[in-house]
């Protein structure tokens, strides 16, 4: 096949990619798709500019040689955007070198120095995109998945193959006419960049799609108003938690937290104040677990709110006392996040649910336990609210004879304590 061809094939496969990633973006609105299909549609350009190489060098050597460059920097800004990793603006200093050949002597032949300056900016810049793909750095970089791994790996090879490229301009025969397309390393960049465009435009829009699912699959494990998990993510997540700890005998606690009087709490300040207090309970839970004295333990912890103005929290291997410390950090941060947004405060009930590893007769299911929490709580309430009332599971004890079977849990010491979470 002859270069022209070659090279007509190679623009109209680049016109598809920008086209659609465009379309894509146009569809998901994300922008890194814009970049990315810029990059494209410069490619298109450069294609087109290079046929016209044999009527003039400036525009379809020197400018279309330039806008390669061009295309492969806006593929490394897209990436920096879908990583949300940073990529310092000097990468367009590497311009200046295509710049400076306008400034080449007369005489001298342009063929390596022009395939040089073109092969090792564009090897830079897809290497470091790659990198920015396929490196674990960086604490905003989002979640690896087999598409961006994908897209890491072909910019990867691609920067490899332009790395290899400028390196092998000496050999004989690899880069015989730039002007003429003469050389066989231009010929199999040719086949390269057709491969590299198809492959790039589809992982492109794969790894956005992705990154739209994994998105969304986050966004529906939440609560819309307070960000902690919600019932649904609570429920799968605690069940597979309690399956592994009930497997190693760990104990545990689960939590159920209740406002106090919260209808009234709307009722006299507004349902807008009733959000931010339920906002505040939320964001004291995630920090009495950050700050707690366990920090592994409640690594583990599951915190979600239920509905309403309940909450949970799942905390595996908690003993009594690490419960009553928890209740009372819990308690306390409650009555300054209700301070700071109400002028009468607010307070909250406990009822947890506490559980040893020991034996594998316990119901440890999630059922079993909220139940136990549950009338924990109404126990809380009951006794004038504002406390935590905690229920030990306990050994079923055999039945002894007709209508005698025995409770399955018995209430904790703790359960007398008033005012636990003051
Ligand atoms: P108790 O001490 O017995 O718990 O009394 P309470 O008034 O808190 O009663 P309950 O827990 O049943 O009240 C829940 C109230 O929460 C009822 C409802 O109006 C309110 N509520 C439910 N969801 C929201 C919400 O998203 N925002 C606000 N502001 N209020 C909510
Ligand atoms: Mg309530």
């Amino acid at each position: 096949m002859d270069v022209v061809t070659m090279l007509f094939m190679s623009l109209v496969a680049a016109a598809a990619a920008a086209g659609f990633l465009a379309f894509e973006w146009w569809t998901l609105r994300n922008r890194v798709l814009l970049f990315w299909s810029a990059g494209f549609a410069v490619i298109v350009l450069g294609s087109s500019l290079s046929l016209l190489r044999a009527t003039s060098f400036f525009v379809g050597v020197w400018f279309a040689n330039g806008l390669l460059v061009v295309a492969h920097l806006l593929f490394l800004f897209g990436v920096a955007r879908f990583t949300g990793r940073r990529v310092a603006p000097l990468w367009w200093g590497l311009l200046l070198p295509w710049a400076g050949l306008l400034l080449l002597p007369e005489g001298v032949d342009p063929t390596p120095v022009f395939a040089v300056t073109n092969s090792a900016p564009v090897a830079l810049v897809a290497l470091r995109a790659a990198h920015g793909l396929l490196s674990r750095a960086g604490p905003s970089f989002a979640e690896r998945t087999a598409a961006s791994d994908g897209l890491g790996f072909v910019l990867a090879i691609h920067g490899a193959f332009y790395a290899a490229k400028a390196l092998l301009v000496p050999l004989p025969g690899a880069f015989v006419s730039i002007v003429g397309f003469k050389g066989v390393l231009i010929q199999v960049s040719l086949v390269e960049g057709i491969v590299v465009e198809v492959l790039l435009a589809l992982i492109m829009a794969a790894a956005v799609r992705r990154r739209r699912e994994e998105a969304m699959a986050a966004l529906a494990e939440r609560d819309a108003l307070t960000g902690l998990y919600n019932r649904r993510a609570f429920e799968s997540r605690a069940n597979a938690a309690l399956g592994a700890m009930a497997a190693r005998r760990r104990p545990g606690a689960l939590l159920l937290l209740d406002i106090d009087r919260f209808k009234t709490v709307n009722d006299n300040f507004g349902h807008a104040a009733g959000d931010r207090l339920l906002v505040g309970l939320a964001e004291g839970l995630a920090a009495v677990l950050a700050e707690a004295s366990e920090p592994e333990l409640m690594r583990e912890a599951i915190p979600a709110r239920l509905g309403g103005d309940e909450f949970v929290i799942l905390v595996p291997g908690l003993d009594e006392a690490a419960v009553r410390d928890l209740g009372a950090a819990i308690g306390a941060r409650m009555a300054r996040a209700s301070r700071r947004d109400l002028p009468a405060g607010a307070t909250v009930s406990i009822g947890a649910a506490l559980f040893t590893g020991g034996s594998a007769r316990l119901d440890t299911s999630l059922e079993a336990l909220t139940a136990l929490a549950d009338a924990a709580l109404y126990e809380a309430k009951r006794q004038g609210r504002d406390r935590l009332h905690v229920r030990r599971l306990v050994q079923p004890v055999p039945e002894r004879g007709p209508g005698k079977r025995q409770p399955n849990t018995v209430p904790s010491p703790l359960s007398s304590e008033k005012g636990c979470c003051a």
